[in-house]
């Protein structure tokens, strides 16, 4: 963020969390008594009205987050995120233009649905995550404790990776969850994996790190794997950072 001075005194920032916690708390007498403190902050340092109508209907408002200083993209109403949803696996026909890949990848997160460990999470009475385990359901507690809208998380990712292995078979990879405010992917990982197959797991795991780092590098997307619940890089990046932009 460029330098930018407060509207009420001589101070200058260049980070959007500290100009808005600033104005919440510095100037808090100025706030209008309608609007929370920070998002009418935000509003004034990206000179916009406070509140911004969902991308899919453009007709009702959508969260902010006084966590990541963000809106979300879409509103609460399920059509909405259907809508947004059906539109991300559009493009992707419209990249690889292959029907029998999109069979593949309709098989595959089928697999995952029906999976053994796979369960709901129940985030609120509107919204259901389908989630494999504990670690998973830890990240999504995470998300709650720091003010996160559930119309802003897909479980899984609704993208779908391919990649090669190293005998050219093509191999798919949906990443655990996708952010959509920041157009993010994020992979939950455990560390401690004594599986039989590690070796063979970890070259795998190469491969599709080093696709992800192909198409972030193409398509500023953002790729982040969480390993162990250790949520710090996270936080730093993409929670307390301005590595968003405000927009
Ligand atoms: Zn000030
Ligand atoms: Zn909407």
């Amino acid at each position: 963020m460029r330098n930018t001075r407060c509207p009420f005194c001589t101070m200058i920032f260049n980070d959007k969390h500290k100009f808005c916690n600033h104005i919440a708390n510095k100037h808090n007498d100025q706030v209008p008594e309608e609007y929370e403190p920070l998002e009418w902050a935000y509003s004034l340092l990206v000179h916009k009205p406070v509140g911004r109508l969902c991308t899919e209907c453009r007709k009702n408002y959508v969260h902010f987050n006084k966590e990541t200083l963000k809106y979300c993209r879409i509103c609460d109403d399920p059509a909405c995120r259907e809508s947004y949803v059906k539109k991300v696996k559009a493009r992707m026909v419209n990249v690889y233009g292959k029907e029998h890949l999109l069979n593949d990848a309709d098989m595959q997160r089928k697999m995952i649905y029906n999976h053994a460990n796979a369960r709901d999470y129940v985030w609120d009475e509107n919204h259901t995550f389908r989630i494999i385990g504990t670690y998973e359901e830890d990240f999504l507690n995470k998300l709650k404790s720091l003010g996160w809208s559930p119309n802003d998380i897909v479980a899984p990712s609704p993208n779908n990776y391919w990649y090669k292995w190293k005998d050219g078979s093509t191999h798919l990879y949906i990443p655990d969850f996708y952010i959509i405010s920041l157009n993010l992917e994020i992979e939950i990982k455990e560390s401690n994996n004594t599986h039989p197959r590690m070796v063979h797991n970890r070259e795998i795991e190469y491969l599709k790190d080093a696709r992800m780092r192909k198409e972030c590098d193409k398509t500023g997307l953002h790729y982040l794997k969480i390993v162990d619940k250790n949520y710090d890089e996270f936080i730093e990046l993409y929670v307390k950072s301005d590595n968003n932009q405000p927009e």
